[in-house]
């Protein structure tokens, strides 16, 4: 068995000694960062452990299964839903392409939640398989730190089963939060609307952040009337203030009823549903209501204080540049360290992590020109700087270059809908700081556009690349004008 260690040697401290383990490593949660970190671990010839609770395909009593949130209950299944809501603006569009469409269409909601129930069962099975071909011994049951190098896992059945390991790593992700609102026990989070009996007609979200914004999008694409009420004037804060407000029309524009500066005061369950009284004193009315108001890191149940683990305010897990936490013996990555809770930053975690411990090779994750897409529909991504972060951070000038246009295929279908692009510049060094796109496979064109800022890409170099035509990814690429230049401390102001 290799026992590799690092190269770094403050970091290599905890590893002297001579101790016999069960194994190497010791993982708790098996989502995206806890099954990377795992594999490439036993790659690196680690003897790896891992638990997981088992999952039921539909019920979300049991929070678990291989695979994670991700997989389980949030980025795929979201986007197959995503697959199905867009199915319906594109039969609308098809009929100015000669599709002759009968009248009434009808959507199966049923149908569709067992298609993408059959994937998450097959996708579990895929990741279970990972596990097994790499090596990983899999317990299915809740872990629990009893020791430095000691978990504790208990199987459903009660059982308790204890494992020492040199190292443990903790990846038990997030779960999503409810704000204290009367009522509250009426609203569902995402893990229950991915897996709803029926279809809402009329759904009510609280939140304005990704899964909010998502919801909505799914809902109205599959003929549901939409209220999405969140606390500002845009939805998304924290994304580019101009992007925002074109996501806002998007939705509206695909008969959305926003209410901006708006929060639910009580739910109230009637023989016609859920009423929804707003803090406006506004009544909605509701099949079902979301509560998309944010994630909190699953790390309540894992004995962290009794074993001497800092976590935060908010129970995020602290650890170092190097996932390692106060305790040497105990790392963490992923969300439940809340540093940027995305699948791909949790992956990067996990592979720095296994690189660090077992690879010989000293890994901190690197979160610069992080892409990242908020799957509306149309999907907005983005990657790099906002034009506010860039204004802030900047000493000099700052280009912002813009183009909002029909792409070519909305000329024929009549759809009214602008895509919108943007890359903020930095006025001295002519470096592209930021970009950002709202319109079809915005995310698609974003990962390229990503890789050309991770290179340190100007705006020079973005003007020489020849475009792909006739596309809307090239408009990135002819930008020749700028929308405006702003001074670096000044307040942005939008065109659009
Ligand atoms: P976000 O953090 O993105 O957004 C939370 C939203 O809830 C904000 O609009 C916030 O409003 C609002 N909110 C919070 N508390 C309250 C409250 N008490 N009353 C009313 N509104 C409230 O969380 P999500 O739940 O949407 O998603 C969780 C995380 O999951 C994301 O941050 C992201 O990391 C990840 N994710 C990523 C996806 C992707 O990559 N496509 C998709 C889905 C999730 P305010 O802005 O006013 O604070």
């Amino acid at each position: 068995m290799a026992r590799k260690m690092l190269n770094d040697g403050e970091l290599s401290k905890a590893d002297e000694g001579d101790a016999h383990y069960d194994f190497d490593l010791f993982v708790i949660g098996a989502g995206s960062g806890g099954v990377r970190a795992s594999r490439f671990s036993a790659n690196f010839g680690a003897k790896v452990g891992i638990c997981e609770l088992p999952f039921h395909p539909i019920s979300t009593e049991v929070v678990g299964g291989v695979g994670g949130t991700c997989v389980i209950r949030g980025c795929v299944p979201k986007k197959i839903l995503v697959y199905g809501a867009s199915f319906g603006g594109e039969i609308e569009d098809s009929r100015n392409y000669g599709w002759e469409v009968n009248e009434k269409v009808d959507f199966n909601w049923k149908k569709l939640l067992q298609k993408k129930t059959d994937e998450i069962v097959r996708l579990n099975g895929i990741y279970k398989r990972m596990l097994s071909n790499s090596g990983v011994k899999l317990y299915e049951g809740e872990g629990k730190i009893v020791g430095p190098n000691e978990v504790e896992v208990t199987q459903l059945d009660g059982t308790k089963l204890c494992y020492t390991a040199k190292h443990i790593l903790i990846a038990t992700g997030s779960r999503a939060q409810r704000p204290p609102i009367s009522g509250q026990e009426l609203a569902i989070t995402s893990d229950e609307a991915l897996s709803l009996e029926e279809l809402p007609k009329r759904a009510v979200i609280l939140g304005g952040g990704y899964i909010a914004v998502e919801f909505a999008s799914i809902w109205r694409g599959m003929g549901s009337t939409v209220d999405l009420l969140f606390r500002k004037e845009l939805p998304l804060r924290g994304f580019d203030d101009e992007m925002r407000a074109v996501v806002a029309r998007n939705l509206e524009g695909r008969g959305i009823n926003l209410h901006p500066r708006t929060t639910i005061k009580e739910l109230i369950k009637t023989e016609d549903g859920i009423k929804v009284i707003t803090d406006h004193g506004e009544e909605l009315m509701a099949d079902v209501v979301l509560f998309a108001t944010g994630r909190i890191p699953n790390s309540k149940r894992l004995n962290l204080k009794a074993v001497g683990v800092e976590v935060d305010e908010t129970g995020a897990v602290k650890v170092d540049e190097y996932s390692r936490t106060n305790v040497p013996s105990i790392w963490a990555v992923g969300d439940v360290t809340n540093r940027m809770n995305l699948t791909p930053v949790a992956l990067m975690e996990g592979t720095c992590f296994a690189k660090t411990v077992f690879g010989g090779e000293s890994c901190k994750p690197d979160y610069t020109s992080i892409p990242c897409a908020v799957f509306s529909i149309p999907p907005l991504s983005l990657v790099g700087l906002s034009e506010e972060q860039a204004i802030e951070q900047a000493k000099g000038d700052i280009l912002v270059f813009t183009s909002s246009f029909n792409p070519l295929r909305n000329t024929v279908s009549g759809r009214q809908e602008k895509t919108v692009m943007k890359l903020v510049v930095d006025g001295e060094t002519d470096k592209v700081l930021g970009a950002s796109m709202c319109g079809p496979d915005a995310a698609e064109i974003m990962q390229g556009i990503a890789v050309a800022l991770k290179c340190g890409a100007t705006k020079a170099q973005f003007d020489s690349t020849v475009g792909i035509h006739p596309s809307s990814a090239e408009e990135f690429v002819t930008m020749r004008s700028v929308t405006r230049r702003v001074s670096a401390g000044s307040k942005p102001k939008t065109n659009l």
